[in-house]
């Protein structure tokens, strides 16, 4: 069986019938689909299995040497041009929709999502710089960081900073000419140190000495691994975590030395410019949950109609496939419901960043970056429980997607803290308008519904309702009582990413009706809409009454009572 098979046919879908061709020539969709697929399941995918048993070596000089095969990988990976897709054309972008480039970014994750993580997020570097750089800086960084000669990093974490970035400790000092002196540890550094580029570019968060404290004396500063004098700065790696999964990524521990930065944006303003970089790579977090999902998914549904278990009711075979139980179907239904609703969200959602919709761009984006990590992992566990015990065997290669995929839930902001982001930022901050306005639009589409998908639209309608009802919940007792707004928001997240991917999968099924009957692919869709539809639209009720039911019982217990005697 292959590695990877590249699910082109399912995302050529949502591109015609749902995003309308995203503005872009179909020959030209096609090719780029084709190709990026291509390049992803022969020239990736191999890499996977024996990158997370080879990781990452730190050697006595602070160097890195990434897993054999990187190299040459990330050296096809530039030529082809694959991270320049949606980039600015004026620094040596190819300028087209982000839409495809995020297509693009699923096929790589699930391909192998270590070697990803290298230039996963130079995009977002290039989007920080291209918004608050100095004109000096986007000159000398951007067309290097564009054409992946050199790869950005995000040095944000300190062993005492982590979701509170306001804790940082790093310092910058003035210099004579204007560039700073930045010194401190950072810790948990993707792609800190590695050999796939002669330049390394960090972003790295430090205050002056004389900044307020907290979130608002926090500034950013561009920090160069090569100064453009061609000598090394004072920056280099103490050494690389040994982790769960993901050990084809170097997640290195940072010395800054007094290194040499320029700051980027104003002074104290460093939170909101990361912010531009942390929302883009939150979205790459939900691609990154769609994709294990999906390679978990393949691997599972083609082990299903191999191995033979049991009998189906009435067989008379000595034993049957397992993809005759129901129960074994369930599993594979969820993660063909999830994969594909999820897709077609986490696309429709890059499509709104083409057409500057923000606001519906920042709602969704917590929900993409916790709801899609969380449901990936689900599903990955999901499919090796189909493995029976040959899952928890390393040869099988699924535990390792369980890994890989537990670390997007961890980085780039803990899934919790996007469901505070979610009920905080997003729905008290404008007095719940934009929530509402999302669940109008959704209501709008299930009563415009045809008739034929009443099997979805009616208890999606349903669910929409209990949105809102439980977003009025929230806002009328979140003000008062920051407690409840903080215990509700997990379960109101998950609610929205229900609501949200049976609202793709009523667009899915609208778009595969004229030819369901007639065209196997469309008929499936149809079927999996169904499921989800029964499966997991109930979830919604129970999930309102979680939000609504308060801080109390959380609250209850003193703290040192959760210590066993
Ligand atoms: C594989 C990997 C790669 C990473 N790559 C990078 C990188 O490139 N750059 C970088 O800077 N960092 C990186 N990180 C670090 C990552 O972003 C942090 O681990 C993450 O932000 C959480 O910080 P923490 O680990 O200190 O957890 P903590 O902040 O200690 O949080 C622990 C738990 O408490 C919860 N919590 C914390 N505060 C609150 C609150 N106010 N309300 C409710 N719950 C709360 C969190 O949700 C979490 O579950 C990486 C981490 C990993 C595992």
């Amino acid at each position: 069986m292959a590695d990877y098979v590249p699910p082109l046919r399912d995302m050529r879908f949502v591109f015609s019938r749902l995003l309308d061709g995203a503005g872009v020539d179909d020959d030209l969709l096609d090719a780029v689909l084709g190709e990026a697929g291509r390049f992803a399941a022969e020239a990736i995918a191999p890499l996977n299995a024996a990158a997370n048993k080879a990781g990452c070596t730190r050697h006595q000089d602070g160097s890195v040497t990434t897993p054999p095969g990187f190299q040459e990988a990330y050296r096809q990976y530039r030529e082809a041009g694959w991270g320049t897709l949606a980039l600015p054309e004026e620094y040596g972008g190819q300028g087209l929709p982000h839409v495809m480039a995020t297509a693009v970014e699923e096929f790589l994750n699930s391909a192998c999502h270590a070697f990803n993580m290298y230039p996963g997020l130079t995009h977002g570097a290039v989007a920080v710089l291209e918004a608050r750089g100095s004109e000096e800086l986007k000159a000398a960084y951007l067309p290097r960081l564009v054409s992946g000669e050199w790869l950005g990093t995000m040095a944000l974490t300190e062993p005492q900073a982590g979701t509170d970035l306001g804790l940082v400790r790093t310092r910058a000092a003035p210099n004579a000419d204007g560039s700073f002196a930045v010194t401190g540890e950072k810790i948990f550094c993707s792609g800190g140190e590695h050999d796939l580029t002669d330049n390394i570019v960090h972003l790295a968060l430090a205050r002056l000495p004389d900044a307020p404290a907290g979130s608002r004396g926090i500034s950013l500063f561009l920090v160069p691994k090569i100064l453009p004098d061609g000598t090394r700065n004072a920056v280099s790696c103490g050494a690389i975590e040994h982790k769960m999964g993901l050990s084809g990524s170097a997640t290195c521990a940072m010395h800054f030395e007094g290194a040499t930065g320029w700051l980027v944006g104003e002074l104290n303003a460093g939170l909101a410019a990361m912010f531009i970089m942390m929302n883009a790579a939150r979205l790459s977090c939900g691609v990154q949950g769609v994709a294990q999902a999906e390679l978990a998914y393949q691997k599972a549904a083609a082990y299903a109609l191999e191995r033979r278990q049991g009998r189906a009711a009435g067989s008379a075979e000595e034993a049957d496939p397992l993809i005759v139980h129901p129960d074994v179907r369930r599993l594979l239904m969820d993660a063909r419901a999830f994969t594909e609703g999820f897709r077609a969200l986490v696309l429709w959602t890059a499509w709104q960043i083409d057409q500057g919709n923000d606001d519906l761009v920042a709602l969704l984006t917590p929900v993409i970056k916790a709801y899609g990590t969380d449901r990936g992992f689900e599903t990955a566990v999901a499919m090796q429980q189909i493995f029976g015990g040959h899952g928890y065997i390393t040869e099988t290669g699924v535990e390792q997607i369980v890994r890989d995929a537990r670390a997007p839930m961890l980085y780039e902001g803990a899934n919790g803290v996007q469901a505070l982001d979610l009920v905080g930022r997003k729905l008290l901050r404008d007095g719940g308008q934009t929530v509402e306005r999302f669940i109008a639009l959704v209501e709008g589409q299930c009563e415009d519904a045809d008739e034929t998908l009443g099997f979805l639209a009616t208890p999606l309608l349903e669910a929409a309702h209990e949105a809102r009802e439980a977003a009025l919940w929230l806002l009328s007792q979140g003000k008062a009582d920051p407690d409840a707004l903080g215990a509700g928001s997990y379960a109101f997240l998950q609610l929205i990413g229900v609501l949200t991917t049976g609202w793709m999968w009523l667009n899915l099924a609208k778009a595969a009706l004229p030819d369901a009957g007639s065209d196997p692919f469309c008929t499936a869709k149809l079927a999996t809409a169904r499921h989800y539809a029964l499966h997991a639209l109930p979830q919604v009720s129970a999930l309102r009454r979680k939000v609504e039911a308060g801080a109390e019982a959380l609250m209850a217990l003193p703290p040192e009572a959760f210590l066993r005697d």
